[in-house]
Parts: C-alpha cells; structure tokens; sequence
C-alpha cells in the first residue's frame, strides 16, 4: 500500500493572502499610513505575543479575555497571550517607555481571537488603529474620530454611520452598572440564556448582546445619559460640536458601551449599512483614562480605535468602492536570444526606478510577449539577434495600437523608457 503524503491547510479562522487580492490589501494598509502620518501619528510595532496579564486588564467579564484569548505557556512556564487587540499593548508600551505626551502612534498588524469563522470573522484577523495618549482634551476625541472618518471617506465608503456615546468617568460607569443590574436582574428570565450569567458581574456586557431576547430587553433598560454628572457633559458636548463642525454626521446611541472594560467618556462605532449586521462594526473605539493606571503607570487618559481591515474590504466589497490597484509592472524585457540582455537590463531599469520583469526559461517570442501583455506593462523592450548586432533595443508600446515600435540604441534605453512612462517630467 502507497502511504499518501499528508497536507496541510491554513488553521480554521485563518487565510492566505495571495498574490491576487495582496495588492489592495497593501493599497489600503498605505491609506491608513498616510492618513494617520498627516496627522502627527507615527508607528508603533508591538509584539504578537504578550504576557497575559497585559490583556486580562481589559475586562474579566469580556468575550475577548474569557473565550477569546489564544493563552499558553511558554516553555519557561511564562503565562502568555496572542494579543488578541492593539490599545492595551500600546499602554504597556506607553508605561514601559514613558515617552512624552501627547503620544500620537499608529499600529496594524495580525490580532488572534478565538471566534467562531463566518464572513468577516477570523480567528487570525487584521487591523489598524490609532492611540493618542496623554490628554484629556475632547477636541483629541474629534481629531481621533475624524481620523477614522478620513480613512473610510479615502476608500470611498459612503454608507457608513458613526455611533456615538458618553460612558461618563468610573463613578458614573458605577452608578449606571448598579442601575442597569437592578433592572436586568428584575428581566432575567426574559433575557437570552447565554446573556443571564453576566447580569450579576458584568451587567454591562448584556448590552454588547447580540441576541434576539436581550435586545428586546435592553431596549427597555435605563440609560447611561442620565448618570452623566457636569463634567461629562461638557466634554460630551464639545465633542458633538466638533464633529459637528467638521461636517462630520452622527448618531448617540446611548446603549454604546463597547465590548471592553477600560472605556470612559467617548465612546464610537463606525458601521456599515451594506453588511450584515452581526459584523458591520468596521471600527470601534474611544476613550480609556484608567488603562494606563491599571497597567502600572501613572494616571493618563487616552484615545484611540482599532479598525478591522477585513470588515474594511468587506464593506468596500459591498459599496464597490476601492478597487484593485492597476498593476505596478511598467516595462516586460522580451529577450529571444539567449537571455543575457534580459538579465542585465532589467536590472539596470530596476536601479533606475523603473518596475521591470522578463520571462524565463528561453520562451518563444509569442509567449514573452503574451506574458508582457498579461504583465500590465506599457512598454515590452525587445531584443532579437538583430538588435544584439546592432545594440539596439526595439520599444514596443504594448497600450497603444496606433503607436510604433521605436527602435533605440541600447545607451539610451534607460532614459528612453523613463521618458516614455513619464518618470521625468
Ligand atoms: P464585534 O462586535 O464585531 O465582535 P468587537 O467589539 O469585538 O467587534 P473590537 O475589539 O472593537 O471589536 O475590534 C475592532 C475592530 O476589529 C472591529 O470593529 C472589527 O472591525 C474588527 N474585528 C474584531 N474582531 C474581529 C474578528 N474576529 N475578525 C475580523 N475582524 C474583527
Ligand atoms: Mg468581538
């Protein structure tokens, strides 16, 4: 009997990214760059793997830190985690280094989550974000807010709908809790089973529910505004006339409160109406000033959000907004002697700036020239046994049918070609 070799697919939750979508995928990493180095954020590259006890701040009661995480031990025994979220690890960052605020930085990367897999869902999933440490200032929450705004309007999302909500300071959040869980606990039978064990611990998890039957009984549920005191509302509001004077559209979605415990004042959702509902959060964020503390560092506020790029392609996906970017090969090398001049010159066109591929393996003229096609190039440089005598190279413009093939002597080829795709002007 043959023994069949065994094979090996990518883990359940997880993907390839393959050559075919990996060019929007990097087109849309660069927009977040960019928007965010426009901004005064610069990068910030944390671990993937962290000791567990920077995340389990973010919230006992938490899906994330009780179902979700990916923990293990390392082979001293360290008690780790795949970060399964970007904001506490930049707060440990923070803490670690104590750079001087405000500390404006970016971040994106692969986060670990162990989900159950449906559409826009993975357990190896992708985002980025955004953290603005050190100040309490709400026109922070708007510059923060409006950052997130810029991306999606630069992908060119149309519908999409920013939630907004105050989770007040920690006293506030106490009071609320306290209210809400006397209420859920009058309505815990007509809450969906999975929702009932939280209402004693975590009475605010219940309203991240999903679930049919708690939504129904959360829509009834008292309201965080009603706890605000005057300090909260002041900042609320200055928010609200921020976004209202960038132009900036917005809901108050009072049952707001985000899935993580470390939330204070602001608090933000972008949805998109083009998916479906159980993962139309394209990016979620706000406000933390007890993190920093709870990290071991000094009382700080902070703000940020994490937006899911997956989600954020799905929702592009949906809008048919932010196609594939044109392909970047600007000159094939069509070399039908014996290889030499393809090797060289592309080379030499790589140097100068140029993108430039070639074919191997001494394929027919045909063939080079179908792959050149195939390339998105603009121009195929030719050599055959003639233009080796002569050192020549023949230009073919492989875009444009009414125009020639040029024929150029081989010390100009470079600056022709950059010429002709106009790199200098
Ligand atoms: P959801 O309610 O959809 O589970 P969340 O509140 O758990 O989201 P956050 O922790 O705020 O999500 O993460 C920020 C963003 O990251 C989300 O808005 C979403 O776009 C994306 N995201 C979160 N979890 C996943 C996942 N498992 N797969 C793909 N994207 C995700
Ligand atoms: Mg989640």
């Amino acid at each position: 009997m043959s023994k069949k070799a065994n094979t090996f697919q990518t883990p359940i939750g997880t993907r390839d990214l393959l050559p075919g979508e990996s060019a929007r995928w990097e087109a849309v990493v660069e927009v977040f760059s960019s928007v965010a180095s426009r901004s005064g954020f610069a990068l910030v590259d944390t671990p993937l793997f962290e000791d567990i006890g920077v995340f389990s701040r973010i919230g006992e009661g938490t899906d994330v830190v009780g179902k979700e995480m990916y923990e293990f031990h390392d082979r001293s025994e360290r008690h780790m985690a795949l970060r399964p979220e970007g904001t506490a690890a930049i707060c440990r960052s923070f803490v670690q280094h104590r750079p001087p605020v405000p500390w404006k930085v970016y971040y994106r990367g692969p986060y670990f989550r162990y989900e159950a897999p449906q559409a826009g869902r993975f357990r190896q999933f992708h985002q980025f974000g955004i953290e603005s440490i050190g100040s309490d200032d709400p026109d922070i929450d708007v510059e923060v807010i409006a950052l997130g705004w810029n991306v999606l309007q630069s992908v060119g999302l149309k519908q999409v709908n920013l939630l907004l909500n105050s989770m007040g300071d920690a006293n506030t959040r106490k009071q609320y809790q306290q209210s809400l869980g006397d209420f859920l606990e009058g309505r815990v039978l007509d809450l969906d089973e999975e929702d009932r064990s939280k209402v004693a611990s975590h009475p605010l998890r219940v309203l991240d529910s999903k679930r049919r039957a708690t939504q129904s009984v959360i829509a009834q549920a008292p309201l965080i505004e009603e706890f605000l005191d005057g300090d909260a509302k002041a900042h609320f509001e200055r928010v609200q006339e921020g976004l209202n004077a960038l132009n900036i559209p917005f809901t108050i979605e009072p049952k707001l409160v985000r899935g993580l415990d470390y939330y204070t004042h602001t608090t933000f959702e972008f949805q998109s109406q083009a998916l479906e509902s159980a993962q139309n959060t394209v990016c979620g964020g706000g406000r933390y000033n007890g993190l920093i503390e709870e990290l071991g560092g000094p009382p700080t506020p902070g703000i940020g959000f994490g937006m899911g790029i997956e989600r954020l392609l799905l929702a592009c996906d949906a809008e048919g907004s932010f196609p594939d970017p044109p392909p970047k090969t600007q000159v094939w090398v069509v070399d039908v002697t014996d290889g030499s001049s393809a090797r060289d010159l592309t080379q030499l066109l790589r140097a100068d700036g140029v993108v430039a591929d070639r074919s191997f393996d001494g394929r027919s003229m045909r063939s080079q020239i179908r792959s050149a096609d195939r390339s998105g190039a603009q121009l195929a440089l030719i050599i055959g046994e003639q233009e080796l005598e002569e050192a020549t190279i023949s230009i073919r413009m492989l875009r444009d049918s009414a125009a020639d093939q040029i024929v150029v002597p081989r010390e100009e080829v470079v600056s022709q070609v950059r010429q002709l795709l106009g790199l200098d002007s």
